[in-house]
């Protein structure tokens, strides 16, 4: 495909939280090149307070009058059975699912209250799952589906001041390796991105020279790869931003082995506590299934010595 222009004439998308900033940049570029978009947003704060149809309008506006076709859909993400309603309603299929809402609630973990922790979980975590819960059926009968969940930076570092967040966002990742591994013989590709770019989120935490340089239209090549009935890829985590894209992975250390037997100790781990660090010598681990070969592969081994 290198070289040619991807396409998506005929299919829907569905873009979360398209009323500005990343989902407004993918719900434009998705019209343009062919593709029924929904333009789902609440239209509320980045806070998650609030609401309206306003943002949602205005994009399927533009998305009109640049000749494509878009419907808009109010509805929270927490409704996700609504939103994939109104694609089937309106298109008669969704093809591509881009789970992309979010809010912000960052508070030091000291001053966390329940409601902070809550909001992010339900429009992160629940919406993510209730919007994708809802395109599955549609996806898995028709053998096709794509589905990009919204990560961050925070989620794979931490950060500071964003523990709710973090955790919301960490839960993309396992959500998606999983999603992606039951998918896969149904043709339903899922991918997980950690975006950075300009949009509100980032106006108060970011200078202007910075953000400058991180247009919400640069993170838009990859989700569009990624997306396309020509992709293979599934089950990745991207880091995307600035015009650059690179791939996550975990990387399992050496690894010490302790034996059930005296040397099965607090003390004998103590003494190979290097090993637990050494990344010297990596493995990169894809699914849970890598560290049980790894305890076969230790039992071959002569036991200890005295
Ligand atoms: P944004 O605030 O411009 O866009 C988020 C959109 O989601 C808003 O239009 C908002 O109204 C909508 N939304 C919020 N709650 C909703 C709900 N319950 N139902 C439906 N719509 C809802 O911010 P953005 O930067 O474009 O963020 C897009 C995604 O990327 C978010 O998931 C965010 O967490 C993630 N992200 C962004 C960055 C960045 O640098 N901008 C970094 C990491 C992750």
């Amino acid at each position: 495909m290198a070289g040619q222009q991807l396409r998506y004439d005929g299919q829907t998308v569905v873009v979360t939280g398209a009323g500005g900033g990343l989902g407004k940049a993918y719900a434009l570029f998705f019209a343009s090149r062919g593709a029924n978009i929904v333009v789902n947003d609440l239209g509320g704060s980045f806070k998650g307070e609030g609401g309206g149809s306003s943002a949602a309008d205005k994009v399927v506006n533009e998305i009109k009058a640049a000749g494509g076709k878009a419907v808009a859909n109010y509805n929270s993400v927490e409704d996700g059975d609504k939103i994939i309603d109104t694609a089937i309603e309106a298109f008669g299929r969704i093809d591509v699912l881009i789970n992309n809402a979010g809010i912000l609630r960052d508070i030091s973990f000291k001053n966390m209250k329940d409601q902070d922790w809550d909001l992010i979980m339900k429009v992160h975590v629940v919406g993510a799952y209730k919007c994708a819960r809802a395109a599955f059926p549609h996806f898995r009968k028709q053998k096709y589906g794509r589905v990009i969940n919204t990560a961050s930076a925070a989620g794979l570092f931490g950060s500071f001041g964003q523990t709710n967040y973090s955790a919301a966002k960490l839960a993309q990742v396992g959500f998606t390796e999983s999603l992606a591994k039951e998918g896969l013989k149904y043709n339903i590709l899922c991918n997980t991105i950690a975006p950075i770019a300009a949009s509100r989120m980032t106006a108060t935490v970011m200078p202007p020279e910075v953000l400058e340089n991180l247009k919400p239209e640069w993170v838009v090549p990859l989700v569009a790869v990624l997306t396309h009935q020509s992709s293979e890829e599934t089950g990745s985590i991207f880091e995307v931003g600035g015009g650059h894209i690179a791939k996550i992975r975990w990387e399992r250390s050496k690894g010490a082995l302790l034996r059930a037997d005296d040397t099965f100790t607090p003390g004998a781990l103590l003494k190979k506590w290097e090993n637990v660090s050494d990344f010297s010598e990596p493995s990169y681990p894809t699914g849970p299934a890598n560290f049980m070969e790894l305890l076969e592969d230790a039992q071959q081994l002569p036991p200890n010595p005295p």
